[in-house]
This record gives structure tokens, C-alpha cells and sequence, in this order.
């Protein structure tokens, strides 16, 4: 059996079976793989030095490309910096630039590493070979190439996960979300963290992440037995706005009150809506015919 075969026999078996025996398989295997996990790792000291015993080195763990953030990036358009701020809020979740992107081959060159990097699993170093061309030419400081490695494949997997999160079948068994933030988080991402919402609450629009350079915050769903058995409690009220008392992530001193909104620009569920069903009505005229003309070229690739 090929593996494309074992993948599809396996999707095929999952459909077909009912939630609770799904469950119970996945958490018999994740006990067969961290027993096995600690097995490997006891026995390691006792390996000849250097070598792997053979069955498990022969162990494939080649991560898998992530189909639905790679779907994402691919659905969007490289187009200068001029272009892109032209358009609409929601409408560049179609789109890729950076400010500096004047020359369309250079915002190519760019939006290609970045595919890689999607997937092949290029690391930051790798990504910056790749660009080479780009940070010589516009004279880009370290920071700046790793802030739009970041920025872009943390978007896109975002985006990926939201695809999966609102998939149907799993709307109905996990229809909550909780915000989680990341420790050392900035002022933005410490007011939601742990927030639960129903899943479609337009509340996620604004606060889906990155909201933030650098932002690592993700959203996880819950299942109403879950709220049950660990007591969560879900939002009932909006609290966009609502002023909100940040503590310094360096220091941990209270800093001073400030309305808690993420910047312009960032963040919000809106736009992976909108590049999941296109609208291209905000776009121009030049610009939908790229988009179009883009998109039948990737479907007969
Ligand atoms: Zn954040």
C-alpha cells in the first residue's frame, strides 16, 4: 500500500466511524506514542555510540506540510506596496506586500520563499538565503527579513487553523473558542487571554490572531463537556473597548489603563472569511484580472 492509499484508507475509516470510538482510538494512540517516547528515551543510553537502533531509524517523522495554510497562501496574490495599501481592510487577505515592495518581481521573489517555506519547512536562515537578493537590494537589518518570515507563515497558519476550527463536523462536537496567549505576551494579547466565545461570535472578526508583530497567540476550540468539566465560563458580553490594565511583560509593573483593541491592521477572523470565499468586488479592475488569471493558472498547475 502506498502511503496516498494508507492516507485515504485511514480518512475513509475515520468518516465512518461515530465520535466516541474516534476519540477513544486517537487517545489510545497518543498513549501508544508517549509510552513509546519514554521507551526510546530510556534505552538510549544503552545505544552504541552514535547509532539509532535500526527500527528507529528507520522511522519516517518527516513533518507533514500544513495543506490548508499552504491553500491560504497560495489563494493570495503578491502585488506591490502601492497596490496593497489601496485596498480595502478585508481585501488584502488576498494579497501579499511589504512596505519597501515598489518592484513587483522583488514582492514575487519574496512571496515565493515564503511558499517554500510553507512547503518544504524552510528554516529562517534558509528564508533569508532565498531572499538574498531582496535584503541586499533594499538594505533590510536583520529584524526585518525574520519580522516577515514570522509575520507571514504564522498568518498562514492561523489562517490554516481556522479553516480546520470551522469545519463543520467540528463546529458541531467543539462549537467554543478560547483565546491563549503567550507568556510575555504584549499588552494587546494579555486582556483576552483564556476569553472563551462561541465560535461564531462576531467577537472573533477582530480578535482571531496575529494581532500584533511577533504575536503568538492561538485559539483553541472546546467542547461543551469540556467548559462542564474544567468549570469555564463563557463571555457574555463583548469587551472590545473596554479599558484594561496591562502589566509590563519585561518588568511585570502595572501599566496604565488603555482600551483594549489590536492595532490597525492586524488581526480578526474577517479576512480569512474573505479569503476562503474571495469577494472581489473591492478590488480593481487590473487587480481582479491578475487575481483570476492567477488562480486558473494554480488550478491547472
Ligand atoms: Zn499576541
Amino acid at each position: 500500500m502506498t502511503p496516498e492509499e494508507l492516507k485515504k484508507a485511514v480518512i475513509a475509516s475515520f468518516s465512518a466511524m461515530d465520535a466516541t470510538e474516534l476519540e477513544d482510538l486517537l487517545s489510545r494512540s497518543i498513549l501508544a506514542a508517549t509510552l513509546y517516547g519514554k521507551y526510546v528515551a530510556g534505552t538510549e543510553a544503552a545505544w552504541p555510540a552514535g547509532q539509532m537502533p535500526a527500527h528507529i531509524a528507520r522511522m519516517d517523522i518527516t513533518p507533514l506540510p500544513f495543506d490548508e495554510a499552504i491553500k491560504y497562501w497560495q489563494g493570495k496574490i503578491p502585488i506591490t506596496a502601492d497596490e496593497f495599501w489601496k485596498l480595502a481592510d478585508e481585501s488584502r487577505a488576498l494579497a501579499f506586500s511589504y512596505s519597501g515592495g515598489t518592484r513587483l518581481e522583488m514582492v514575487q521573489d519574496v512571496y515565493d520563499a515564503i511558499d517554500k517555506v510553507l512547503e518544504q519547512g524552510l528554516t529562517l536562515e534558509q528564508f533569508r538565503d532565498e531572499i538574498g537578493q531582496v535584503i541586499e537590494d533594499l538594505g533590510w537589518p536583520g529584524y526585518r527579513s525574520d519580522m516577515i518570515f514570522r509575520t507571514n507563515v504564522l498568518d498562514a497558519y492561523n489562517a490554516g487553523r481556522h479553516k480546520q476550527q470551522t469545519d463543520p463536523a467540528i463546529l458541531a462536537r467543539r462549537p467554543y473558542w478560547q483565546f491563549v496567549a503567550t507568556a510575555g505576551a504584549c499588552p494587546v494579547c494579555q486582556g483576552m487571554h483564556l476569553k472563551i466565545y462561541p465560535a461564531d461570535d462576531p467577537f472573533w472578526d477582530t480578535w482571531y490572531p496575529e494581532l500584533h508583530p511577533h504575536c503568538m497567540c492561538s485559539v483553541r476550540t472546546l467542547s461543551v463537556d469540556e467548559l462542564d468539566e474544567f468549570g469555564l465560563s463563557v463571555e457574555t458580553e463583548d469587551i472590545t473597548g473596554k479599558l484594561f490594565q496591562p502589566e509590563d511583560p519585561e518588568t511585570g509593573a502595572k501599566l496604565p489603563p488603555r482600551p483594549l483593541m489590536p492595532p490597525r491592521g492586524w488581526g480578526g477572523a474577517a479576512r480569512f472569511k474573505q479569503a476562503w470565499n474571495p469577494d472581489l468586488s473591492k478590488y480593481s479592475e487590473e487587480l481582479r484580472q491578475r487575481f483570476e488569471e492567477e488562480q486558473a493558472r494554480r488550478a491547472a498547475a
